[in-house]
């Protein structure tokens, strides 16, 4: 049977979350279609299941986990009436225009609910080196995100993997800590642009590990080092390290539009005038529209920007 609803956002990180938030303190009984367990970002409540401390949440004085941040956001949500569903969307139809259909099984004849709105806050999801250790060690020595993990790294050595300019960015922000910064690239030659390269070649903190590619992450609790493989010779080299910042990458969560969204050239959604995407009615927030800021408060932030578009519209269509 299908369910009709005023509002489904689709995806719990902050963006999706904020938007729940205001959605359901707004009366518009949204529901929530959180995403599965993963061990990846992809997952309920997002690329902050990853992390372990979040220093820089406005509120938190002390600090507060990634994951606790989000349970609370989660409870908060909940509070108001927001219904969250442990499922991933398996297929949008937007192109009727609204009411939308989303389905959460591919079989499904029927679609599970009908919706008046819907609000896309997939997120984005961090490449990843798929080596050994990589998994085991996420949030605990190997990060991907500098600027809410750098703080830790105060005085020790660390390692910055990739070459173009999110790396160099990453390695830059990263001297203002460590002892040290190694960035590992795979070629000899860096992708990022000139303006970064030269900044970076001229950080006496930041040295280089040309045509070397990371094949295991080691450590038990946390990271105590990397294996570092020459891409020319083949030959094989312990490279000790407190931290791993993978910064090869990051790809929006976009799969389950089916190209039924305008994107940009990066593969982002376009949003413009707020959270509007290309169809009417379906609005847009967090990581998988913005490849610039990618914080967590700037994704709430745009959360509620969508929520606060999405009762306007719909307030709009009820007045006649
Ligand atoms: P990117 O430009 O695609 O660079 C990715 C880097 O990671 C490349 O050097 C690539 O190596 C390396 N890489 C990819 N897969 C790898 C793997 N499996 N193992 C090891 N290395 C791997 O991505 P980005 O740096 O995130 O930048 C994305 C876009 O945002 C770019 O257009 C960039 O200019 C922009 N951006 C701009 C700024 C800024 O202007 N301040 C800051 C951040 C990002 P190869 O070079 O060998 O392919």
């Amino acid at each position: 049977m299908t369910e009709h609803r005023q509002v489904v956002v689709v995806g719990s990180g902050p963006a999706g979350l904020t938007a729940a938030i205001y959605t359901a303190r707004a009366q518009l009984e949204p529901v929530v279609i959180e995403g599965e367990p993963s061990s990846n970002s992809d997952q309920p409540g997002g690329q902050l299941m990853l992390t372990t401390e979040v220093e820089n949440f406005p509120g938190w004085p002390e600090g507060i986990t990634g994951p606790e941040l989000m349970a609370n956001m989660r409870a908060q949500a909940a509070r108001f009436g927001a219904e969250l569903v442990t499922a991933k969307v398996a297929k949008l139809e937007l192109s009727q225009g609204s009411p939308f259909s989303v389905w959460l099984t591919e079989d499904g004849d029927e679609p599970s609910y009908s919706a008046d709105a819907v609000i896309v806050s997939t997120g984005a999801r961090s490449l990843m080196l798929n080596v050994p250790g990589e998994v085991e060690l996420l949030g605990h020595g190997l990060s991907t995100c500098a600027t809410c993990d750098g703080f830790f790294f105060r005085g020790q050595e660390i390692v910055v993997v990739g070459g173009g300019d999110s790396a160099l960015e990453e390695a830059i922000f990263l001297t203002r800590f460590a002892s040290k910064v190694t960035l590992v690239h795979r070629r000899d030659e860096l992708r990022a642009s000139k303006i970064m390269r030269d900044r970076a070649m001229a950080n006496e903190k930041i040295e280089f590990a040309w045509n070397s590619q990371i094949t295991e992450v080691h450590g038990e609790q946390k990271v105590t080092g990397v294996t570092l493989k020459d891409t020319l010779s083949g030959e094989e080299r312990l490279h000790e390290t407190a931290g791993v910042f993978v910064a090869i990458g990051h790809v929006p969560n976009t799969d389950f539009l089916s190209g039924q969204l305008t994107l940009e050239a990066n593969g982002y959604l376009h949003t413009h005038q707020g959270s509007l995407t290309s169809i009417e009615g379906v609005f847009a927030c967090g990581d998988v529209q913005d490849h610039h800021y990618r914080q967590a408060i700037t994704a709430a932030g745009s959360g509620c920007m969508a929520a606060i578009d999405t009762e306007r519209w719909l307030e709009a269509r009820s007045t006649p």
